[in-house]
C-alpha cells in the first residue's frame, strides 16, 4: 500500500517491473499545461509540458519583449498597431 498522500485516484499510476520481477506500483505526477498567449489562447511554444517539480527549477521564456505572456503573431499585430496609431497623432 502506497503513501496515504499518494492514494488520491486523480494520479495516474503505473505498474513497473523492478530488476527482482517483482511489480511495483509507480505513482506519476501530473503535468501541468503548456501556458497560452493572454490575447488568442493559442498554446505559446517553447514550453514543454512538465511537472510541478521541474516547473520549480524554472522555464525560459523567449527573450523578446512579452515573451512568455503573448505569442509571436499578437505581438506583431500589438505592435504595428501602436506604431501606427503613433503616426496618426502626429
Ligand atoms: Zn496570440
Amino acid at each position: 500500500m502506497v503513501r496515504p498522500s499518494l492514494r488520491s485516484r486523480t494520479k495516474k499510476r503505473k505498474l513497473v517491473r523492478t530488476p527482482g520481477g517483482r511489480l511495483v506500483l509507480h505513482i506519476i505526477d501530473k503535468k501541468h499545461d503548456v501556458p497560452k498567449c493572454a490575447m488568442c489562447g493559442r498554446p505559446l511554444h517553447g514550453f514543454p509540458r512538465v511537472t510541478a517539480r521541474e516547473e520549480r527549477r524554472g522555464l525560459k521564456p523567449p527573450t523578446r519583449p512579452y515573451g512568455g505572456y503573448l505569442c509571436h503573431e499578437c505581438l506583431k499585430q500589438g505592435l504595428k498597431r501602436a506604431v501606427r496609431s503613433l503616426a496618426g497623432q502626429s
